[in-house]
């Protein structure tokens, strides 16, 4: 199920487009006025660093008046450490990341991003720290130096070259004809899935952001290339505070908090040990698993 990646996809493409606005183009600087959708209080601040500490106190959203799709959502994170949203597909995982991206303004409670309230800090201000990888990331019709430049606009070819080895793209793209200076197409046409994964890892990666968004991928990759991916990303969460709509059990294990959503509330949250000897919904999944892919979102 794939429903989810609409929001985080425009999400994802937001954050590209505001960083090839820094570069100067006006009709991009229109998509961009057109999609965003909180306005910044007038005496918002622009955060230079984040530390990455994470807090929801209470919060209650609702897209239109009726149910509210986010109930009561409280928890927090350390700096650095990673959060798994696990749940069924329309739990609340995407609605999460939106309110901390602020596409929305939570209608009750508070975000606290090190400990200042998200209003409070400028929209752009924000995204600038936040990086996005998901499953099927953006890609340009230019070069995979231009795509990975996305990351960082002002990035030497060595430091592209070096964020690619980090994200173990290096050895696929040297391979190709005409390597770094290999034209893509939007749509991927000719690297496979995993490979644009790597370079999504990779663009993040060169981005360096201190919160980062992971839409985890539930398409079947052969396992030496989710080899690949898991060592990239194990390397680009270090250090950062990770939001992970995660599938696999694997991810999902080593997760420092687990929120597992349902129908808009958090039922159970806590590290994997702790939720498995809860024998609640989140044992019925570990137990029910198959494949090592959680049927979930
Ligand atoms: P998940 O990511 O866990 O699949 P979502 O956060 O996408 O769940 O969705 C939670 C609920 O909010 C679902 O019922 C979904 O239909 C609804 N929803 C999501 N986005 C919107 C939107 N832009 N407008 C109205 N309802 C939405």
């Amino acid at each position: 199920s794939r429903q989810f990646t609409r929001p985080l996809n425009d999400l994802a493409n937001q954050f590209n487009m505001i960083l090839s606005a820094v570069a100067g183009a006006d009709r991009v600087f229109q998509i961009v006025d057109e999609a965003i959708e909180t306005k910044d209080e007038e005496n918002a601040d622009a955060i230079q660093e984040l530390q990455g500490k994470i807090e929801f106190r209470s919060v209650y959203f609702s897209y239109e008046d009726e149910q509210p799709t986010l109930k009561n959502i409280t928890f927090h994170a350390a700096p650095g450490e990673t959060v798994a949203l696990v749940g069924p597909t329309g739990a609340g995982k995407t609605t999460i990341i939106s309110l901390l991206s602020r596409f929305y303004e939570t209608n009750e409670g508070e975000i606290l991003i090190d400990g200042k309230n998200i209003k409070t800090i400028t929209r752009d201000s924000l995204r600038k720290q936040m990086g996005v990888v998901l499953q099927d990331s953006t890609l340009f019709h230019t070069t995979i130096r231009g795509n990975l430049r996305y990351g960082r606009l002002d990035a030497s070819d060595e430091e592209v070259e070096l964020a690619a080895k980090a994200a173990n793209a290096h050895s696929f793209i040297s391979r190709l004809p005409d390597g770094y200076d290999t034209v893509l197409d939007a749509d991927g046409k000719g690297i496979s899935h995993g490979q644009r994964q790597l370079l999504s890892i990779a663009r993040a990666l060169l981005a360096d952001p201190s919160l980062l968004i992971l839409d985890e991928a539930t398409s079947s990759i052969d396992t030496v290339t989710e080899i690949k991916i898991n060592e990239a990303l194990s390397k680009l969460m270090k250090g950062r505070t990770s939001f992970v709509i995660a599938h696999r059990l694997h991810t999902i294990r080593t997760a420092d908090l687990i929120l597992v959503l349902q129908e808009g509330k958090i039922i159970e949250k806590g590290g994997h040990r702790e939720l498995l000897e809860n024998e609640g919904f989140y044992a019925d999944l570990v137990k029910t698993q198959r494949n090592d892919s959680l049927n979930t979102g």
